[in-house]
């Protein structure tokens, strides 16, 4: 059963013509992978997509583009109640606390909320760092998402409750790949201050053993630095790289906010990459990273949403806003943050900080069939222009939201029409959550 979506803006993000733009064209996938992608007339005329088993979708007035990828998410039920503190007060108040109080159910039901939030918004994969994962496994698999799951490993005196290298080394039994390679599991590691050298020789040694990706935080605000330097005599990510952890270029690490140009060359030489938060890095005060920097030592970059409570929604489309808002302002430069190179981090270079840009992130034949469109018929997004006045990138970064994605495909299976989810129930997965969330600050403040 193929699908032909036609006229639509197509944006394929291919990363060697990352500006191109078909306008009107159309994309043909048919099973898991897409066949074609070109103008209308090409593709009008290409046999495979006359077939009676293609299914004709008109897409005029809509953008087709790749799926999103978020590449640093934590489920969670803690939206709208950790405000107004900085990171490592935060941290020890509101959200250490709600992980000593969750349980297996109240983390499956966050997975369910997340996301489904996520792909109502147009994000087709998901890197998530949390516990429990064998339910967001589950979650991933039934909803249809592409999802990378990341126990947050700790073994610090006093934070006995997060993973363990053993729970991690059960869920890549189970997990490595599952759900047709859909949903992956990955080595993680909460934070230096969180984990000992212990367990990052046996992260780095799990990760090799399993050939997967390893995710830590590192480098989100100023006073870790200087923390840093007070315990080890190192910058943090200077430390990470001496417990062997960007070794085999494995690592993708969250924040990367605080940075000295020899720590830019040390992510640049050794294949790290990073996982950009600007929302969390603006609401928690930790400061802008140097993305542009960072682009131009060759690192590869993808933008991640971090928490619900940090965020507070996981609408990549908006971070996307706010990643361009915030190099401008901190470059006092307005041609920073180009809506072209900040859709590539959202799509293509977010696969790539994954691991998955072989498979995903671009529209391209052979290429699995991951897209959505984004409802160009609004007043926030009119007029829309063509030719040498295109405006259909700067329309997504700085006008459209996630509320506007129409529809969605992961491998392609339709998973949203019309805004609506097509394989979960969108009222059941918000009672399910709201109930789980009352267990959840009940059982917290119980705490002693
Ligand atoms: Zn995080």
């Amino acid at each position: 059963m193929g699908t032909l979506l036609r006229g639509g803006v197509v944006l394929p993000m291919a990363p060697e013509r990352r500006r191109r733009l078909l306008q009107p064209g159309s994309v043909l996938f048919d099973g898991v992978e897409i066949v074609a992608v070109g103008t209308v007339e090409e593709l009008d005329a290409d046999p495979r997509a006359a077939g009676p088993d293609v299914e004709v979708i008109d897409a005029t007035g809509f953008a087709v583009l790749p799926g999103l990828h978020n590449c640093h998410l934590h489920s969670g039920l803690l939206r709208g109640t950790a405000e107004g503190l900085a990171l490592f007060d935060w941290l020890q108040t509101y959200v250490d606390p709600a992980h000593r109080a969750l349980t297996p159910e109240i983390a499956e039901a966050a997975s369910w909320l997340c996301y489904a939030e996520a792909l109502r918004s147009g994000t087709t994969s998901v890197m998530d760092m949390w516990r429990f994962l064998d339910g967001s496994a589950r979650v991933a698999g039934e909803l249809g998402i592409r999802a990378t799951l990341v126990p947050y490993v700790a073994d610090e005196t006093g934070y006995d409750y997060f993973e363990s290298i053993d729970s991690t080394r059960a869920l890549l039994a189970k997990h490595r790949e599952s759900y047709d390679g859909r949903v992956r599991s990955w080595v993680g590691l909460e934070h230096l201050f969180y984990c000992t050298e212990r367990a990052f020789a046996d992260a780095s040694a799990l990760a090799a053993e399993y050939d997967t990706g390893l995710h830590v935080h590192s480098s989100e605000s100023r006073w870790e630095v200087e923390e840093s330097l007070r315990r080890y005599g190192h910058r943090p990510l200077a430390e990470i790289a001496r417990r062997g952890a960007l070794d085999g270029g494995r690592a993708v690490v969250a924040h990367c906010v605080w940075l000295d140009d020899a720590e830019i060359d040390l992510l640049a030489a050794t294949g790290t990459r990073v996982a950009h938060c600007p929302a969390s890095n603006m609401k928690l005060a930790s400061g802008p990273a140097p993305v542009p920097k960072l682009w131009a030592a060759g690192v590869t970059v993808g933008i991640g949403s971090d928490g619900e409570k940090e965020n507070n929604n996981l609408d990549i489309l908006e971070e996307a806003k706010i990643a361009s808002l915030l190099q401008k302002l901190v470059g006092l430069d307005p041609t920073a943050g180009d809506p072209w190179d900040i859709l590539a981090m959202a799509t293509i270079e977010g696969a790539r900080c994954l691991g998955l840009g072989e498979l995903t992130g671009s529209l391209e034949p052979g290429k699995r069939a991951d897209v959505i469109m984004v409802d160009l018929r609004k007043l926030h997004t009119t007029p829309l222009l063509s030719g040498a006045d295109a405006n259909v990138a700067a329309h997504l970064v700085f006008s459209s939201s996630g509320q506007d994605v129409d529809s969605v495909w992961a491998a392609g299976r339709r998973l949203l029409a019309g805004g609506r989810l097509l394989t979960a129930d969108e009222a059941a997965i918000r009672s399910r959550a709201q109930a789980a969330a009352e267990e959840l600050f009940a059982r917290r403040a119980a705490l002693t």
